[in-house]
């Protein structure tokens, strides 16, 4: 309707699209103003409804800043309250629990917001925000390993506050102890996810939900996410769908690999899954569980591709 309109306007005999005759002082015919309002109107749209990749950059510059954050340091605890302090008004869950890890047993919080929905079923979505235990020696702020998902993850929650979603609820759940405590292994890992999968699992939940989708590492200026091997395959192509959509297709599942992360626990109960991630972080990978894993090494630009690719999947899972 809106090109025939200006196809219309612009095809009429003896009348050219901007006269010769407009100029400065001189107003515009009205019907040339419609159309050109009608044909700017497609493309001024999606850019001032692309995601917000400054909040979620700040967010996730503003929680790095509190230093590093492995269990049972002083900056896991300043993490922990950063959180509740800003889901305080939401459904938030503190979900604590005592992990047996190779230094001893240890206090975990997982951090679970709710957004509900209409629809019977729940859209999970999961990032972990703490960082190494044996990094605690070095200064590992993790700006891309566990800042800039979380950052994501509260940007996004921030679209959803304060709607009646139409669609299946929304949950956000912020992971304890992906990390390893020694070094990594099916025991020693993913304590966070590896605990809740089993409650929920337990509990019936995990039965409700629909999608779980996993964030990790995906801040990097340079993005370019990897297609995890074991997560679900039409939670892939919902993904690569969504991108597309965007134009964004460039930065999604150019390699396979399979990568061991948090969403393998739902994965081994039949949840579908996936894990959106970039393991390839700075020259030779030098960025990751190093002192370079800085805020300069993220992009706002890359969290708001990540955003805006999150929130379409979320709406293709709903029509789905
Ligand atoms: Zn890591």
């Amino acid at each position: 309707m809106t090109s025939s309109f200006c196809m219309s306007a612009a095809t009429e005999p003896g009348v050219p699209l901007v006269p010769r005759t407009w100029g400065p002082g001189k107003a515009l015919p009205f019907s040339i103003v419609v159309c050109l309002f009608f044909v700017f109107l497609p493309t001024a749209l999606p850019a001032q409804q692309h995601f917000n990749g400054g909040k979620a950059y700040e967010y996730a510059r503003d929680f790095a800043a509190l230093g590093p954050r492995w269990p049972t340091g002083p900056g896991h605890v300043k993490a922990e309250q950063f959180l509740k302090n800003h889901f305080q008004h939401d459904q938030l869950e503190d979900d604590a629990f005592t992990a047996n890890t190779p230094i001893g047993p240890v206090l975990l919080h997982n951090f679970i917001v709710r957004f509900p929905g209409k629809k019977d079923g729940v859209i999970v979505i999961g990032s972990h925000y703490e960082t190494n235990y044996p990094l605690r020696t070095i200064n590992f702020v993790g700006a891309n390993d566990g800042a800039a998902t979380t950052g994501l993850l509260m940007a996004i929650a921030d679209q959803l506050r304060g709607k009646k979603l139409e669609g299946y609820s929304v949950w956000f759940v912020f992971f304890d102890g992906e990390e390893a405590f020694e070094h990594w292994s099916a025991s020693d890992s993913t304590f966070g996810s590896r605990h809740l999968a089993a409650k929920w699992s337990s509990d019936g939940t995990a039965r409700r939900i629909k999608a779980f989708i996993l964030a990790d590492m995906i801040g990097d200026k340079d993005l370019d996410i990897q297609r995890e091997t074991r997560s679900t395959g039409w939670l892939v192509d919902l993904v690569r769908q969504a991108a597309k959509k965007f134009g964004d297709e460039r930065y999604f599942f150019q390699k396979e690999e399979a990568v061991d992360d948090d969403h393998l626990p739902f994965v081994e109960r039949g949840v579908p899954s996936i894990d959106i991630i970039d393991l390839d972080y700075g020259p030779n990978n030098a960025y990751h569980h190093s002192v370079q894993d800085t805020m300069d090494k993220v992009s706002a630009r890359s969290l708001a591709i990540d955003g805006d690719v999150f929130m379409e999947t979320i709406r293709l899972i709903n029509q789905r």
